[in-house]
């Protein structure tokens, strides 16, 4: 079952990107050929027959992930980037995190009302990525069908971040 190869094959790295973090490593999880088709798999199926549009992946680890699954679903992919990086006109979310803030854009032009879009990232932890994320598609007017991630930090409840939507994770920790 995916859910335990993920388990056994996420690695935790303590105190990475800054003391007191425990970083979920999922760089073993990409280097399986196997569990790496599964996980797209896992992610696309449940939105085959949703009218899937666009598959928006958040910088950068999303990416990986989102990619793959547009293909699958026949979609178009849209990156969600840090600020400064997309070289066209730009929507922006600030958000705040733990320490600090920090913003995500897309491209003006990325989705509109007609698009149905399924949101990708690895992990959420506080969810404040990804409710901007849900507030960038919202601008345009895009209807955002759900959001899968690989993992979710249970505790740190990024969920209710989210205002209801619907939000689907390959593995959860600390429920
Ligand atoms: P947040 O906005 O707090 O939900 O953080 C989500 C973003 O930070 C995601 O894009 C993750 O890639 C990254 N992230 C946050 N906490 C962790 C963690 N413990 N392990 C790995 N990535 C994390």
């Amino acid at each position: 079952m995916i859910e335990s190869k993920l388990r056994s094959l996420i690695r935790d790295v303590p105190d990475f990107p800054e003391p007191g973090v425990l970083f979920k490593d999922i760089t073993p999880v990409l280097g399986d050929a196997q569990v790496l088709t599964e996980i797209i798999e896992a992610i696309a199926d449940p939105y085959r027959d949703q009218g899937i549009t666009k598959v928006a992946g958040i910088e950068s680890r999303g990416f990986i992930l989102a990619t793959p699954v547009a293909m699958a679903l026949g979609a178009g992919f849209v990156p969600l980037r840090k600020p400064g990086k997309l070289p066209y006109e730009v929507v922006r979310e600030e958000y705040s995190l733990e320490y600090g803030a920090d913003a995500l854009e897309m491209h003006v032009d990325a989705v509109d009302p007609d698009d149905r879009v399924l949101l990708v990232d690895d992990v959420i932890a506080t969810g404040g990525t990804a409710a901007a994320a849900a507030k960038l598609l919202h601008r345009p007017g895009a209807d955002i069908a759900g959001m899968i991630v690989m993992v979710e930090l249970a505790f740190l409840n990024g969920r209710a971040a989210l205002n209801g939507l619907p939000l689907t994770a390959l593995v959860t920790y600390g429920d």
